[in-house]
């Protein structure tokens, strides 16, 4: 990681060959602005991956002056939901872009409806009564031709008839599907009469049930994009195979011609991407919800203390390539470190209690010091922070019996307590089990503030909380949730649930927090979605508010530690 924080970020990033495309597009005018879409579909919420094509879709018309469109691609109404559609536009919103216009595939089932009839008209397209076993079956290989299919000749008038009744309902799921009549030996396998409808009897959160018949995605995606004229339909690298189908549609309809561009999915490692997958955690109780902070969702993220800032920078750091790879989940926190170290604001908390007593500081005295807010960012100001005889610190900050590089607490060793003064331990008390229960401590009164004015050095520096002033919270310490690599390559009879990490969550029930952060809570941000305050732990990380974090029962989630803790496992 420490190689990692002093990767200085290029300055003027060159092109990337979206960059690259639209400006030979806009200067050579073939059009005069551009227009991108993000089309999720609605069955699950954002992910990472998202962010990234988000950022780039959105990014781009930013960039360029263009427009970005918002499209639900809501063609498969078994898995689609309106929740869905509430969560994405919250995380686009929070993620601060903005669409030119929402729109839905659905809108355009009417429009798609006409140009399958008149694509039926052309003869390109037919009714096949084959089962889909059957047309898998005959579609063949890479190196084999598929076979026509024995309703493939049938007339434009029985055609029209069958694809009409199919509309009507007269059929039942996977009786029929309508097929693009091309080429069953075309090398490019997408060219073997793909299908453009099958026959779903299903409820749909937009169109209810006036359709029993459902587009496929490549019947409905292009034309979409035409219909909106979309100049630039970026896509993740394994539709590239589909492009010229893309193309054929809109050829062959007459329509206005949209582009379609590949670039490479967002892999990360650690995580797993797959909607699918994600929603199998959360079915199965793996994790709290969408928005368990371990998840790698967007609303995930954000509870777990992301700044949407840390996520575009992240995104932009790892550029727009054209061949797959796989990030390192710690360029992500390296992203939310960054941010959060310029605007949280420092506090001091302990979250493994254990007493120390100053014996000779007066009793009964509570004195206020003085804490800088930020250092990364004066206007921040400082604030007072109580004082007094008796304290908690780290466990892990006291040793009895410590080695020579051992810089912090331990009998007859002088350190600093953050903000205040220099102690020296002197003795300890135990329990029946020989734990250490309390500390006593004297302190240096004329070191007030941390500094000695005999200008003595001391090579440690602990933080604390006034025993008398600590409020209590409950910590929540999350660790990567999965323990793999590849979490999605498992072995033989395993999954990927296989591969979670069985302590990617610790609750901590007995931390001690400065009074200041009594009043810490999310808030609804000027755009109207809730976001968790942030805050630096000296020491410790940085944190943030949990959304059942209430001023009774203060809960705080840690969103990263101070530096990247794997780096020294590997
Ligand atoms: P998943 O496989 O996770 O369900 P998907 O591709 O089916 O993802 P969509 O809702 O169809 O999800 O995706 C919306 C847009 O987001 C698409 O344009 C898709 O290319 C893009 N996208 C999805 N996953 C990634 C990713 N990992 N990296 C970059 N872009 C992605
Ligand atoms: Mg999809």
């Amino acid at each position: 990681m420490e190689d990692l924080n002093a990767t200085p970020v290029a300055e003027k990033q060159p092109l990337n060959f979206l960059e690259e495309i639209i400006e030979k597009g806009l200067n050579e005018g073939t059009y005069e602005s551009i227009q991108t879409r993000f089309p999720p579909e609605p069955n699950g919420y954002l992910h990472i991956g998202h962010a990234k094509s988000i950022c780039l879709n959105f990014g781009l018309s930013k960039k360029y002056g263009g427009k970005t469109n918002l499209r639900f691609d809501d063609t498969n109404p078994v898995k689609e939901d309106t929740e869905y559609v509430d969560a994405i536009q919250e995380d686009i919103k929070w993620l601060g872009f903005e669409w030119a216009s929402v729109h839905y595939a659905s809108d355009y089932f009417d429009q798609l409806y006409d140009w399958a009839v008149a694509l039926i008209k052309m003869g390109k397209a037919y009714v096949d009564d084959q089962t889909l076993d059957e047309i898998r079956k005959n579609r063949g290989t890479v190196t084999v031709p598929g076979t026509n299919s024995p309703w493939r000749d049938r007339s434009v008038e029985e055609n029209l008839d069958l694809f009409a009744r199919m509309k009507n309902g007269e059929f039942g799921d996977g009786e029929k599907v309508l097929r693009a009549k091309i080429d069953m030996a075309h090398p490019n396998m997408q060219f073997r009469d793909p299908i453009m409808y099958r026959i779903l009897h299903a409820h749909h959160h937009r169109t209810g049930d006036k359709w029993c018949i459902y587009p496929m995605y490549d019947y409905a995606h292009g034309q979409s994009d035409s219909i909106e004229h979309i100049t630039h339909s970026i896509c993740t690298l394994e539709f590239d195979i589909h492009r010229p189908l893309y193309d054929w549609f809109i050829e062959q309809l007459g329509i206005w011609q949209s582009h379609q561009y590949e670039f490479a999915r967002l892999n990360i490692n650690y995580t797993v991407m797959s909607k699918r997958k994600l929603l199998q955690l959360v079915k199965e109780n793996y994790v709290s919800g969408w928005d368990d902070p371990r998840m790698p969702t967007i609303c995930g993220f954000r509870r777990r203390g992301y700044t949407a800032e840390s996520i575009k920078n992240f995104c932009e750091r790892i550029g727009v390539a054209k061949r797959d790879n796989i990030i390192d989940y710690s360029l992500l926190e390296f992203s939310l470190r960054e941010h959060l170290n310029k605007v949280a604001q420092r506090r001091m908390a302990v979250l493994d209690p254990v007493k120390v007593i100053i014996d000779n500081y007066p009793e009964g005295q509570t004195e206020m010091l003085t804490a800088i807010n930020n250092p990364e960012n004066p206007e921040d100001g400082t604030r007072e922070v109580p004082f007094g005889r008796e304290i908690f610190i780290e466990r892990e900050d006291f040793m009895e019996n410590a080695p020579k590089k051992y810089f912090r607490m331990t009998p007859g060793q002088e350190v600093r307590l953050r903000y205040a003064y220099f102690v020296t331990a002197q003795s300890v008390e135990k329990d029946a089990e020989g734990n250490i229960t309390c500390i006593h401590c004297t302190y240096d009164p004329a070191t007030r503030g941390g500094d000695a004015p005999d200008g003595r050095k001391v090579k440690g520096t602990i933080h604390w909380v006034s025993a008398e002033h600590a409020i209590e919270a409950e910590v929540r310490m999350f660790d990567r949730l999965f323990a793999a690599e590849a979490p999605d390559e498992a072995p033989e009879g395993k999954t990927f649930l296989d591969n979670l990490n069985p302590n990617s969550l610790t609750v901590l029930k007995n931390c001690k927090l400065e009074p200041a952060l009594a009043s810490a809570e999310g808030k609804k941000n000027e755009r109207g979605i809730w976001e968790p305050e942030r805050f630096q732990f000296e020491r410790l990380g940085y944190f943030c508010t949990d959304k059942d974090s209430t001023p009774e029962h203060l809960v705080f989630n840690r969103s990263c530690t101070l530096k990247d803790s794997w780096a020294k496992i590997k």
